[in-house]
């Protein structure tokens, strides 16, 4: 961007004090922000008609000259109404204006306007009320006669403001210099930046208008493939420890566990074994649907690299997963007598010597983001895995990086049971190896799903109470609320004195949420995991990890504020082990949308399937949860498009071969902000 872009709003006319602040509420500072504030709708309006085929009802535009005008105070005198008769050759009709008194002043016989309203027939004819009106001089017009951008705005700014003031900035800044190579831009037919950022805002028609988008959502999906690429290049330039593989001592492993693997795990584990055996670092993502099966595909990655005398790490991003994983994994290695500790950021805080030498001695460490403290030091990391990466940003897997910055690079694996549609992960995570298990063990019983009506709730804690008499335990997850963590606490506090006092005063009820102390939640989840609680109200901190066999309940809670992929998480939670489990979801909302997706929920049990109806529906941050929609909400790019980022994966490639993100400063300067944003996350 030039420097004009940098400039402050303020220089525009129009843009007072008062505009200026209004603006900031949206962001906007400077004219760079204006010209990059995309509309979040256009109305066509570039069909102009003559006054005698206005069809009365409809919406039209006309244009006219005015043949009278004038205002008056009307109702009481309460309201100011501008009247006037305007009409072309064809006809004649009336316009009334409500509370802008300045028209009439503004506005005078003989003057030509365009005109946008539906027009209405009553007893004096055919009347335009309140109209959208531009006068017709030698300039394109902007409000009217044309396709008409729709900002999102704030109060105090109207749409003719905005557009006005967009205008502007579009006239200063344009012709932007472009960062796309010619050959690029040619290849893929795409529109001139300078051309994409006009018709975005300022469509000449629709055509354009679609063209520009694209272009768009090509600069974007692009910049993530020429990030992916480039981290993906430094990488493989970087030195790692080849691992030999073990494997007479990984097959004697396999066969000694309780169940046979599946061959997506076998698949997985093989080409993750395979990939260790390199002078370069592994940076690969396991995909695999909650209960797939994806410690063990790591355990053996963790073993193998014991047994090259390395040390693994595993990073998780909550303290319960670390705990559960540090239990799962002293129980698969029992035999092993490996040194498997644990280090969370209490044991690290109060003991930093401790952390330290733990972190030189062990062979497994499990542990949250202490791991990656500066009191921690490994002395031979092989392998470091990630478990629920999406949690973790590309800043995390920098710093892992920079950590071993002068020594060879410990391989990576990050493991996700979040489901992610091929295009998302093509894009967001092009710089790590994908491997999927796309399998469940045998012998799961699919979980019974129910969206329950409200007049049947009773019906339902009475199946609950019937269940759990039998031995079983349940979850009930209490409603997303955006706004404020101190709602989410109420709401779960609340939920929790309910269910104790008057629905199951009988059962054990117990309580866990993201506020309570780490030794507390770590209490209520050894309770849970001996069966001693009946019933836990939680919040969506029991997303991820919490393997309880036992708890066959999952009651959902305003299932409507989550995304399909995070609902498919909690049911996750239960239906692992033999027994036939349950999902309750319960909701307030009567919107048919949201009912309609619920009940898409209750018959389908591919995570992957679901995933794909929420990117579709609802945007790719609700196939991650809402962490990180504020960056999905800046973004242009439409992730299910799929050609397109076939395109823009082909584009970057061909660029880094000719290295052009060297050669060509505008790309290699864009490439370098973007990253600096992307790492800002
Ligand atoms: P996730 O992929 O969600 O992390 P886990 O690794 O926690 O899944 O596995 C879920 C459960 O399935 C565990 O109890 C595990 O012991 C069991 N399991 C894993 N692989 C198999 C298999 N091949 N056959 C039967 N059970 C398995
Ligand atoms: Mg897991």
């Amino acid at each position: 961007m030039n420097s004009i872009a940098s400039q402050p709003v303020a220089l525009l006319k129009g843009v007072g004090e008062a505009a200026v602040k209004r603006l900031s509420y949206l962001h906007l500072h400077t004219i760079g922000d204006l010209v990059h504030f995309y509309p979040r709708d256009h109305e066509d309006l570039s069909h102009v008609i003559d006054v005698i085929d206005i069809v009365p009802g409809e919406k039209a535009t006309i244009k006219v000259k005015i043949e009278a005008i004038n205002a008056r105070r009307a109702w009481k005198r309460k309201i100011n109404l501008t009247e006037a008769r305007v009409g072309d050759e064809t006809g004649s009709l009336r316009v009334v204006w409500f509370n802008q008194p300045y028209l009439a002043k503004s506005l005078e016989v003989g003057d030509e306007l365009y005109l946008s309203s539906v027009v209405k027939r009553n007893k004096m004819g055919l009347v335009m009320q309140s109209p959208v009106h531009e006068k017709v001089t030698s300039h394109a017009p902007t409000h009217t006669a044309r396709i008409v951008p729709t900002y999102p705005l704030t109060a105090g700014i109207t749409q003719k403001q905005m557009r006005f003031f967009i205008k502007q900035a579009l006239e200063r800044v344009l012709p932007l210099e472009d960062f796309l190579p010619e050959k690029i831009v040619k290849t893929y037919k795409l529109l001139s930046l300078t051309d994409a950022i006009q018709q975005i805002h300022f469509p000449t028609s629709k055509i354009l208008y679609d063209a520009a988008k694209q272009r768009l959502e090509f600069n974007e999906a692009y910049l993530h493939q020429c990030m992916g690429q480039l981290l993906r290049k430094e990488l493989h330039e970087r030195p790692a420890p080849p691992l030999k593989f073990h494997e007479k001592e990984i097959k004697a492993f396999v066969a000694g566990l309780p169940y046979r693997l599946t061959n997506a795990q076998r698949t997985c584990a093989w080409t993750i074994l395979k990939d260790l055996t390199l002078a370069h670092p592994m940076n690969r993502l396991l995909v695999g649907d909650v209960g797939s099966g994806k410690t063990v595909v790591a355990a053996i990655a963790l073993l193998n690299t014991v047994l090259n005398g390395y040390q693994a790490a595993v990073m998780v991003p909550t303290e319960i997963l670390a705990k559960q994983h540090y239990a799962s994994l002293t129980q698969l290695f029992k035999k092993y007598k490996l040194r498997i500790e644990l280090l969370t950021s209490e044991t690290s805080k109060e003991h930093k010597k401790w952390a330290k030498k733990t972190s030189t001695q062990a062979q497994v460490i499990v542990g949250t983001h202490a791991l990656i403290q500066s009191s921690v030091s490994f002395s031979q990391l092989g392998l470091v895995i990630i478990d629920e990466q999406h949690r973790f940003g590309v800043r995390q897997r920098k710093t892992l990086k920079e950590q071993t910055e002068h020594s060879d690079m410990p391989h990576l694996l990050s493991m996700t049971a979040t489901p992610i549609p091929r295009t998302l992960a093509l894009t967001l995570f092009s710089d790590l190896d994908l491997c999927v298990i796309d399998e469940m063990p045998p012998g799961r019983k699919p979980v019974k799903t129910h969206l329950v009506p409200p007049q049947k709730r009773m019906d339902a804690y009475q199946f609950i109470r019937d269940h759990i008499k039998k031995g079983e335990q349940a979850f009930v997850v209490c409603p997303l609320i955006e706004a404020s963590e101190k709602l989410v606490l109420k709401s779960v506090t609340d939920e929790f004195e309910r269910l104790s006092t008057e629905i199951f005063p009988d059962l054990n009820v117990g309580l866990l949420h993201g506020r309570m102390k780490a030794d507390e939640k770590e209490r209520v989840m050894n309770q849970m995991r001996r069966g001693l609680i009946d019933v836990l109200v939680c919040t969506s901190v029991i997303e991820v990890g919490v393997d309880i066999p036992n708890a066959t309940l999952m009651v959902i809670e305003g299932a409507e504020r989550f995304g399909l992929a995070q609902l498919h998480q909690f049911r996750g939670r239960v239906g692992r082990s033999d027994l036939q489990s349950f999902c309750l979801l319960f909701t307030s909302s009567n919107s048919s949308t949201s009912r309609d997706r619920l009940n898409a929920f209750t018959h389908k049990n591919n995570g992957f399937e679901l995933a794909e109806i929420d990117l579709e529906t609802r945007g790719a941050g609700h196939v991650f949860g809402t962490e990180q929609s504020g960056f999905f909400n800046q973004s242009f790019l439409n992730f299910t498009n799929s050609k397109l980022i076939n395109d823009a994966q082909e584009a970057a490639q061909t660029t880094l071969t000719h290295r052009w993100h060297e050669t060509f400063t505008p790309l290699k300067q864009k490439i370098q902000q973007f990253i600096a944003a992307v790492h800002l996350e």
